[in-house]
């Protein structure tokens, strides 16, 4: 296949002898760490004294964190470097929802070059500082997100034909956000809480287009979401059948975030670590959110039940997602610190 033939970064043959010698850790929630800035309106838009925003939208940006970016760009390298510092390798950039279908509920569309670009850049910057300090290599994973529409199914009841998205213009959406991300300097592309299948394909599909431009391969991991009990991504796919569906595009890992905590994860990132010729990387939400919505699993609870699928052999890469912070982070890497990576069999 024409894919094949693009020479591969070097990012390949560090993480791969990394993940030879150890498990790798993946960072914690964004969402946690910024909540607790306690952040008002003027501090997201930026418009405060000393005006930061570079693009103006007359909707109010409260819950905007990837918007943070621009406008409180030391406080989210603050936590990138927190992440690094509490063990992490891989650090994801705060990108989560900077797509121009994502950011439509803002009307920021045109900032989202700008968010991707800076949020790799910002990365970068956290990640050298630590390496400076301890001289360990860490990697910045550029996240996309599914975004806030479903490809493959109708938001309608009334009219199952319907689609919010087409393949297409997620296609170019993605196109925009990864070619951003990687000209900031990601060296891995993160397609993230996958619920519809097809929506990560248009990102596969991006991605092979953002490689071909720039004549150079990076490394693309895979993260599912399972979320219900039947243990099914909301597109309706068990985990082998995920796998089926995206293997293709020979990701470096494949794995599975959020929804449901480490506990109910388990099975799942079983079925997937006995069908996958690739890395299993698993971050799960710290447990299930209480009547407030808000997680309080411990660092050391959510640390002993991933260091449990650590011990089983079903993981390379173990990380958190919402509600995990660079505490659960430190726990996890010192509770698998010395474990033996799962083997992955050709
Ligand atoms: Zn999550």
């Amino acid at each position: 296949m024409q894919n094949y033939i693009l020479p591969p970064s070097p990012v390949f043959a560090a993480l791969a002898k990394a993940a030879r010698e150890r498990i790798l850790i993946l960072d914690g929630a964004m969402g946690t760490q910024i909540q607790s800035l306690e952040l008002a309106e003027e501090d997201f838009n930026g418009r405060g004294p000393g005006c930061s925003c570079r693009h103006h939208s007359e909707r109010p940006q409260k819950g905007n964190n990837d918007l943070l970016i621009l406008t409180q760009p030391q406080a989210i390298e603050d936590i990138h470097f927190n992440y690094a510092m509490a063990g992490a390798d891989i650090v994801e950039t705060n990108t989560f929802s900077a797509t121009t279908i994502a950011q439509a509920d803002y009307a920021l569309e045109a900032a989202v070059h700008d968010l991707n670009f800076e949020g790799a850049r910002i990365v970068r910057r956290a990640l050298d500082r630590a390496t400076s300090i301890d001289g360990r290599p860490r990697f910045v994973a550029g996240a996309v997100g599914p975004t806030n529409r479903t490809a493959s199914m109708s938001p309608d009841v009334n009219d199952p034909g319907y689609r919010a998205v087409s393949f297409e213009d997620l296609r170019l959406a993605y196109l925009q956000q990864i070619g951003a991300l990687i000209q900031g300097g990601a060296d891995i592309i993160l397609i993230e809480t996958i619920f519809d299948t097809l929506n990560a394909k248009a990102a596969i599909f991006a991605c092979e287009e953002a490689f071909r431009a720039l004549g150079l391969r990076l490394p693309v991991m895979i993260s599912g979401t399972i979320t219900d009990a039947s243990g099914r991504t909301l597109s309706g796919q068990t985990p082998t059948a995920f796998w089926h569906s995206v293997r293709h595009a020979r990701p470096v890992s494949v794995g599975l975030n959020c929804a449901l905590g480490a506990a109910a994860m388990r099975p799942h990132i079983a079925e997937l670590a006995a069908v996958a010729d690739t890395l299993i990387c698993a971050y799960p939400n710290a447990g299930l959110p209480n009547a407030f919505g808000q997680y309080d699993e411990s660092p050391e609870e959510t640390a002993s039940q991933v260091a449990d699928f650590a011990r089983a052999g079903l993981v390379n890469i173990l990380g958190g997602c919402c509600g995990t912070t660079p505490e659960h982070i430190r726990a996890i890497a010192s509770a698998v610190a010395g474990v033996s990576p799962r083997e992955v069999r050709k």
